[in-house]
């Protein structure tokens, strides 16, 4: 595995990438990315233990090219806030037909102009130079509910990991979500995008245990 600095946060943190060593064109590109929100560290523990799983057992280096960005919002994750340095909320911050402004008080902040970013930047960019196949994006969400969601057409690729995770598919998270990851990435390039929401009230362990080979299903056809 291979680590690179992409860029940098608001507050200069480095946004870091591990990817595979060796690029097999025959097998699927998967992009996971974790800490779009700072205080999910849920989905950067699991995306942590995913890195370390492939480093441990190469076998799984040989199943996809994988390209992992653990945590997105490094200033967000430092003082465990969901936006960014700049009180931006990064999952409403792409550059989508439906983007809006949004109020600048809410969490849901989508900022004064779409992209303004670093950290979306950073994204859109891994994005464009790598062109992954398929994305899973990991967040975390309370209130005992959890879910497959998904965009564009991972449909199928959503309810296999249901069948390993157990969690529901969900077509649509149950709200608006102008300027998000998975309009910009799934509607509207159609790239197979899927976001996890893991179970806030589960352990580390529990997500782990329930998602590990949810996320190596990505890699089948
Ligand atoms: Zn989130």
């Amino acid at each position: 595995m291979r680590a690179a600095t992409i860029a940098k946060s608001v507050e200069r943190r480095p946004i870091r990438a591990i990817s595979t060593t060796t690029h097999r064109p025959r097998l699927k590109k998967i992009l996971l990315l974790g800490g779009f929100h700072g205080d999910e560290p849920k989905s950067v523990r699991l995306c942590e233990k995913f890195i370390d799983f492939l480093t441990t057992d190469p076998s799984l280096q040989r199943r996809a090219n994988w390209i992992i960005i653990p945590l997105v919002n490094p200033d967000g994750y430092a003082l465990r806030k969901r936006r960014n340095a700049n009180k931006i909320d990064l999952n409403r911050n792409f550059p989508t037909k439906n983007w809006i402004c949004g109020d600048r008080r809410s969490r849901m902040f989508g900022g004064d102009k779409p992209a303004s970013e670093p950290e979306t930047r950073a994204v859109i960019r891994c994005i464009e130079r790598h062109k992954p196949a398929v994305i899973l994006t990991v967040h975390s969400i309370s209130g005992n509910r959890f879910c497959n969601n998904f965009d564009g057409p991972a449909k199928r690729l959503a309810t296999r990991m249901s069948r390993i995770n157990g969690y529901p598919v969900e077509a649509s998270i149950g709200y608006p979500t102008p300027g998000s990851f998975g309009n910009w990435a799934g509607v509207e390039r159609q790239i197979s995008t899927i976001t996890l929401e893991l179970p806030s009230q589960s352990s580390h362990k529990q997500c782990w245990a329930d998602n590990c080979g949810a996320i190596l299903s990505l890699a089948l056809r």
